[in-house]
């Protein structure tokens, strides 16, 4: 098949003749940009005709490093061909040439490749037709010495700030301040400095060959893909390292040709409300990167958007009418269209509007939902589209706290609100030192001059950026709403002094590490740490959750061990408990001491006089999460880790245990070394601590089934406590404890002179117990997937351990990604199947629960609903992310 497809020109007529291949409007071959362009072109919109090479032709040249073949030559030259005859000029010819954009286009948009190259098929001696034919000597000159500045750049790799010295020094020697003061006559001897500096650090020519030009950018458009920007990006957005990238070959429209000219980025919706406005920045008289850079502060798109800014400079609505007018009609088709909402790129020249670029917008959780849920409403989309649309993970943009508005405000600075939500955290001039001090636990604010491709892992690291330079579409703000992370972005009043590492915000000096604090909402910068609010859980948040529901199958739980966080799940809509970690509660304050009696103690006596005193605790926890979750059902796991995890360590703490005690502080320590494990991972904890001391899991049941009979005898909804017992890889195990809970559970029946339903199950967190599951089935009621300890025994690999040298391994593709945060399916999700499968041949009612974090993790959901689970458990913040991530699994 081909491997370049052409649009618009001629290919158009064909296209509306139907005479089109479905390949060229396939993002997987032809890259979003290039199959989007396609799309518009059929659709009759003012297009720039030009050609796509397809995204197996990157793969193919990254795998085979050869050059390229005769075909793709051929191929190509047509496609070149195709352009000329739709232009009427010649790519080369030297009295009205034909020039080019070349620009990389994944599959889905990807920072960190090779980004654009225009006017290229610029040469010394073409650059006298565009003079003559444009009419305009400084327009051809500028536009040259543009040119070799992209090209040198992105593909020949020379360091940009030689030639951006070269330009403040041409201004410098002239008395110049704006580029816009150089004249045809500056730009023509810019030029040959510019070529001089090429030379030198190229060791030949600058290229004069069109040809090798296009060549050469085609090259590194490939090349770009596998640049540690870009996979660094690929690596944090789980995108597969074998897509490749297209790249499109487009005829040149210049936005630079004078006050009739201009270009602009715009929205049809609001990126960050969702709001139904058309949004978007343009400049007069300035080419393609000009917005995105940063380097000019745009102007607004609508008379309504610089209304609202209180802007002086005109909208592009109140300057140019007509080209406006037409603008807003495209907006129009392509949200008919593409039923969603597009951020679009165009160009004016000479009044007449192009287009280069449509894709669905990136925007802010919020604005997801609106515009979803809205949509519903215009009869655009329906519920299940809206559910598909929004990805669960944004969602958690939403549910965490915002800045409370009722708090006082120490205001240095205000700026673009680029992306919403509030942060705080030390600040940290470069990404370098916002990657370490955010591993080394520190709560991070990263502030630049404005952010590159190379600040993607700063980004990421930090809680919120602030950049000085940039408007609302600058890289900065895209990529931090793309990540979630708040984010103000042209903050003038943000001086920072590298050298010294020191930063002024307003009037105020600063340096790096002191605190502040942003609310990418309002836009304002704030010293110090101001304090936070919950998020609002109506709205459409709450409408989109409804549609959830209604479509999902599988229950959605959460992992809760205290009232607060049982509150805040409900909140949430958390459908019951399915993991509560018991062990959670004896760290606390108050009953650590009786824990270490506990675990030192010689003797059973000794454990059960210590247990004594635990058990009111217990109860009483119990009592308040069975309140908080009223008639919803609880998995309560008895104790899990290894006891040596409660020892004291201090001297003062052994001292103060003694003192408690009665026993002197060296047989406490002798007790605390005979504890000692050499790998308690898999040593004594999970169920072999209820085999060994019966005595803690008798008190554990005790405290839970009292704690059931008092709530339940308080009237209102009974509840269903379901008592799960950890670690087991074996039948008898589970046979053991079970028979013992039961018993206890008679004893308190007995005494209490209720009764009330209950479950015993285990978790499935070894693969033994995964492969024995039809044994172990005839001794539980249900089997909840502890995924955590079945993707540490199923690999092998420690997972307090693994974070030193698991990143080089998804780099590198062995785990497609993190096996701790998304499950194994191919590995770890055989014995979950499998479990199941046999698991239910035993007891065809046997509930399946998974309370691993997998549980919150929207890809493993989709595996459980595959598998058939009846719930899954997840934190509480994951639970609006699991019902969402449940309903997409279902439809
Ligand atoms: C598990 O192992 O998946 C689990 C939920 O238990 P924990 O994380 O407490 O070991
Ligand atoms: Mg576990």
């Amino acid at each position: 098949s081909k491997s370049v497809y052409t649009f618009g020109g001629l290919r158009q007529a064909q296209a509306e003749r139907g005479e089109s291949d479905p390949r060229a409007k396939d993002k997987t071959i032809t890259g979003g940009k290039g199959a989007n362009l396609a799309e518009m072109a059929e659709i009759g919109l003012p297009v720039p005709p030009g050609f796509t090479i397809t995204t197996e032709e990157c793969v193919s040249y990254l795998q085979h490093g050869a050059d390229f073949s005769d075909e793709l030559r051929a191929e190509v030259a047509s496609a070149l061909a195709h352009i000329e005859t739709a232009v009427g000029k010649k790519f080369g010819d030297a009295s009205d040439p034909l020039l080019v954009s070349v620009r990389s286009g994944a599959r889905v948009s990807m920072p960190g490749m090779m980004d654009t190259v225009l006017n290229l098929g610029l040469n010394d001696k073409t650059v006298e037709g565009l003079a003559a034919t444009s009419g305009d000597m400084r327009f051809a000159w500028d536009s040259y010495r543009r040119f070799i500045q992209m090209y040198s750049d992105v593909v020949l790799g020379l360091d940009h700030g030689l030639f951006e010295e070269a330009l403040e020094i041409a201004k410098e020697d002239r008395g110049y301040f704006a580029d816009t003061e150089m004249n045809a006559a500056d730009w023509q001897e810019l030029v040959a400095e510019f070529k001089v500096i090429a030379e030198g650090e190229l060791g030949h020519p600058f290229p004069q060959d069109v040809n090798e030009q296009l060549w050469g950018a085609i090259r590194a458009v490939f090349d770009s893909w596998d640049a540690d920007r870009a996979k660094v990006y690929r690596r944090l957005n789980n995108i597969p390292g074998d897509w490749g990238t297209a790249v499109n070959v487009q005829a040149m429209v210049f936005g630079n040709m004078g006050e009739t000219s201009a270009t602009g980025v715009a929205f049809t919706r609001d990126p960050a409300t969702g709001e139904s406005h058309y949004y978007g920045e343009w400049l007069v008289n300035a080419q393609g990167e000009d917005v995105v850079a940063g380097i000019r502060t745009p102007q607004y798109l609508t008379k309504r958007g610089r209304e609202a800014a209180r802007a002086e400079l005109p909208s592009m609505e109140e300057a140019m009418p007509e080209a406006y007018a037409e603008l807003a009609r495209v907006f129009d088709l392509l949200e008919k269209h593409y039923k969603d909402m597009q951020d679009i790129e165009f160009t004016v020249q000479q009044g007449k509007l192009w287009m280069l670029q449509t894709r669905s917008g990136k925007r802010t959780a919020k604005a997801a939902l609106k515009m979803a849920v809205d949509m519903v409403g215009e009869g655009l989309i329906d519920e299940v589209t809206a559910i598909k649309r929004v990805d669960p993970m944004a969602l958690d943009q939403l549910l965490h706290p915002t800045l409370d508005p009722d708090a006082p405000r120490d205001v240095l600075t205000s700026a673009l609100p680029a992306s919403p939500g509030a942060a705080n955290g030390k600040i940290a001039l470069d990404s370098d030192l916002a990657e370490r001090w955010a591993n080394e636990g520190d709560k991070v604010i990263l502030v630049r001059v404005e952010t590159s491709p190379e600040d993607i892992h700063g980004m990421h690291a930090a809680k919120g950026i602030l950049t000085a330079r940039g408007g609302m579409t600058s890289h900065a703000a895209v990529v931090a709403r793309g990540m979630g992370r708040p984010c103000v972005s042209g903050a003038s009043a943000v001086s920072i002094d590298m050298g010294a590492r020191t930063l002024r915000i307003g009037s105020r000096e600063m340096k790096e590490g002191d605190v502040i604090t942003l609310d990418g909402a309002s836009g304002e910068v704030m010293a110090g740490e101001v304090p936070m609010i919950e998020p609002e859980l109506a709205g459409d948040f709450g409408v989109l959750m409804e549609w959830a529901d209604k479509y999902r199958r599988m229950r959605v739980r959460t992992n809760a061990e205290t009232p607060a966080d049982c509150r805040m799940a409900r909140q949430f809509g958390a459908e019951g408990i399915g993991l509560c970690r018991t062990e959670h509660m004896f760290f606390d304050a108050d009953r650590i001491l009786a824990v270490r009696e506990m675990i030192l103690a010689d003797d059973e006596a000794g454990r059960r006089k210590a247990l004594a005193k635990l058990l009111p605790e217990q109860r009483s926890d119990f009592v308040e999460i069975f309140q908080a979750m009223a008639g919803l059902p609880c998995t309560i796991r008895l104790l899990d880790p290894p006891l040596h995890e409660f020892l004291p360590h201090r001297d003062e703490e052994f001292a103060e245990l003694a003192d408690a005690v009665g026993v002197g502080v060296d047989h406490l320590k002798r007790r605390a070394g005979e504890l000692h494990e050499f790998n308690p991972m898999l040593g004594h904890r999970g169920c072999r601590l209820g085999i060994t001391f019966p005595e803690i899991y008798e008190m554990q049941a005790r405290a839970i089934f009292e704690a059931a009979c008092e709530v339940t005898s308080q009237g209102g909804d009974p509840v269903v406590p379901e008592v799960m017992i950890p670690l087991v890889a074996t039948r008898k195990e589970l046979e053991i404890l079970r028979a013992l809970v039961d018993r206890v559970a008679a004893e308190v029946f007995a005494e209490k002179g209720a009764t009330l339903d209950y479950m015993v199950g285990t978790m499935i967190e070894l693969p033994r117990a995964a492969l024995m599951a039809g044994e172990i089935a005839h001794e539980a009621k249900f089997f909840s997937f502890g995924t955590n300890d079945l993707t540490q025994t199923a690999l092998g690999v420690s997972r307090d351990d693994a974070g030193r040298f698991l990143a080089p391994y998804v780099d590198k593709g062995i785990y497609e990604r993190d096996p701790f945060v998304s499950l194994d399916v191919d590995g770890v999700g055989q014995l979950v199947s499998l479990a199941a499968e046999r698991g239910r041949e035993t007891l065809p009612d046997l509930k399946l629960g998974i309370c691993g974090e997998h549980g919150g993790d929207p890809a493993s959901i989709q595996f459980c609903e595959e598998v058939g689970l009846d719930y899954v458990s997840a934190s509480p913040y994951r639970v609006p992310i699991a019902r969402l991530a449940a309903a997409q699994a279902a439809l």
